[in-house]
């Protein structure tokens, strides 16, 4: 199928400039995003978007359709209620990995284990971009961060792992520079009945970028192309070759029934007139 280039009519042509640092990865994102809204024949009326907190938070700030922009790591306990609310709706959640992976890391897990029927969509710079550059639920041990000035400690969350234990039917990996099977993924998470996962792995030049050494924002983006293997090839690496590497394409596509499909079975029970089992 020819793909559709027009960013219009989601695009909020009057809220540009992009708040965005130049090189940041965001903005191609939300292309993808965009791009496939259209392809897949949403609508403003039919969509919401919710946000988060962070750089990657003010993406509703671009968007026509409907959007909720809500607090630090909340933004699926919301995207939860307004589908739980009307079912009928399309809602995609657009959260930082500070937002997924640290403050908001519980509803993470408990989304991907009750299965709402909501796509998220996880810019995934390694840090916290809009606050200084702070280290985040997925830096890499070893790194540095503004406040890991000598390598971080810690080991980062894998999010795809992460999701795929807590039970997400739908769990994928792609970065912005493989924009086409990006969007490839981000189409086939949307139309996904239950909670779908997409980690985005995205350049922030501005800090991540900068104090790791990784140059330029093209360099960073030489970096992911380097650093990230697809599915067919990951399969066929050792251990070695995999080390400081991570696969990309859908990790998990499984079927099983959402949670309004499940809660609404519940509520015809509980509706039904005592001594009548449905
Ligand atoms: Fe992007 Fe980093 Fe700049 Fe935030 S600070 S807009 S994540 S490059």
């Amino acid at each position: 199928m020819a793909r559709v280039l027009s960013l219009d009519p989601f695009l909020k042509r009057d809220a540009l400039p992009l708040f965005w640092c130049g090189g940041c990865g965001n903005g191609i994102t939300l292309g993808a995003i965009i791009r496939s809204m259209k392809v897949l024949g949403w609508t403003q009326q039919n969509t919401v978007v919710v946000t988060g907190i962070g750089c990657w938070g003010k993406a509703d700030d671009y968007i026509t359709t409907n959007a909720l922009h809500g607090t630090h790591g909340r933004a699926l306990a919301f995207a939860t209620g307004i589908k739980a609310a009307n079912s009928d709706l399309n809602v995609i959640v657009l959260m930082g990995d500070g937002d997924a992976a640290t403050i908001g890391g519980n509803h993470l897990i408990h989304a991907a284990r009750r299965n709402i029927n909501v796509t998220a969509i996880i810019s995934n710079n390694y840090n916290y971009g809009m606050t200084g550059g702070q280290y985040s639920g997925t830096t890499p041990v070893g790194l540095v961060t503004t406040t890991s000035p000598y390598g971080h400690a810690e080991e980062g969350f894998d999010l795809c792992d992460l999701a795929i234990g807590a039970g997400a039917p739908f769990v994928a990996r792609g970065t912005v520079y493989h924009v086409v099977q990006l969007e490839q993924i981000i189409e086939r998470a949307m139309v996904k009945e239950g909670f779908s996962v997409v980690d985005v792995a995205s350049p922030c030049p501005t800090y991540f970028g900068r104090y790791n050494r990784l140059g330029s924002a093209p360099a960073m983006l030489t970096w992911l192309k380097e650093t990230a293997v697809g599915l067919h090839r990951w399969e066929q690496l050792g251990p070695e070759d995999r080390a400081g590497r991570f696969p990309i394409g859908i990790l998990k596509d499984e079927d099983r029934p959402d949670f309004c499909r499940r809660y609404e079975e519940v509520r015809t029970r509980a509706q039904a007139p005592k001594g009548v089992t449905q």
